[in-house]
């Protein structure tokens, strides 16, 4: 049975990558000037995490012993004392980033036995005057075919709207051309809207699960997932909500 979440909904205008950009520059949402963060680098691609020896012990490493983050193109590696892994779920599972030692036996299961799910969109920009579909409403939801779409107009991207690849048409439409992708939404809008429907100024297709940085949307627990606890942030982390 589906639990739908409460509250309205809400899109962050600009993007979540304002954060990171904020806190670097040191600009508070209020506008003033604070201090910014001393070193926030953006755009480096780790390869490697090392830990010294003993930190998964229980008693930790070495009082002043230091990890290395291996950055991709770059010769030294970065040292601290302390690294948080933030790398999402999909990431983790192939591989893409090696940690020496590898990860103790517990945590490298948990990670195998969570399942990373793909959600998909084509998102179409429009020129304001030619919003064809119902302005204030936020879901446009067909009874048939491969798309739900969003309304995000209604909620600040003037002459956006977003298919929504549906759950059991994801792989099929991950095969497709991003052209053969967006020719499909098209035909299932003039479905809806008949002869109304424009061409859109331009339209982007995601493909998540081939995102190297990505490689999938959601976490979940699989059926039979095996009752660990994984000490990393993301969604796969809160058994209530995902
Ligand atoms: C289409 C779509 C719709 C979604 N809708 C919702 C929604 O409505 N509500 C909701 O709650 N969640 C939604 N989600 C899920 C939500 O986006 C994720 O759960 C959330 O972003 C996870 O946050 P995170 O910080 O764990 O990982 P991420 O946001 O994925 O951050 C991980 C970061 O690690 C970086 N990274 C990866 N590999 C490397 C590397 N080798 N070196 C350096 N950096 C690396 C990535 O570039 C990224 O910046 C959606 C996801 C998708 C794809």
């Amino acid at each position: 049975m589906e639990r739908p979440l409460s509250g309205d909904h809400e899109l962050v205008l600009g993007g979540y990558g304002q954060v990171a950009k904020a806190l670097r520059d040191g600009i508070h949402p209020d506008g003033k000037y604070k201090r910014p963060l001393r070193d926030v680098r953006l755009g480096h691609v780790v390869t490697k995490i090392s830990r010294p020896a003993g930190a998964a012990a229980a008693g930790g490493a070495k009082r002043g012993a230091v990890c290395k983050v291996y950055v991709k193109n770059q010769k030294k590696p970065i040292e601290a004392h302390v690294v948080l892994c933030t790398l999402p779920l999909g990431v983790l599972q192939h591989g893409d980033v090696a940690f020496e030692p590898k990860l103790p036996p517990f945590k490298q299961s948990a990670i195998d036995n969570l399942g990373m799910g793909t959600e998909n969109r084509v998102a179409m920009l429009f020129d304001p005057a030619d919003v064809f579909w119902p302005e204030d409403a936020h879901f446009l939801r067909p009874v048939r075919g491969r798309y739900t779409f969003a309304n995000l107009h209604a909620l600040g991207l003037t002459g956006v709207l977003c298919a929504w690849v549906r759950a059991k048409h994801i792989e099929e439409v991950e095969a497709m051309t991003d052209v053969e992708a967006f020719e499909d939404v098209m035909s299932t809008l003039r479905s809806m809207f008949r002869e109304r429907v424009v061409q859109p100024r331009e339209y982007k297709v995601t493909r998540w699960s081939q995102d190297p940085f990505s490689r999938g949307s959601y976490s979940y627990v699989p059926v039979g997932a095996f009752k660990v606890r994984i000490p990393y942030t993301g969604p796969h982390t809160n058994a209530f909500a995902w």
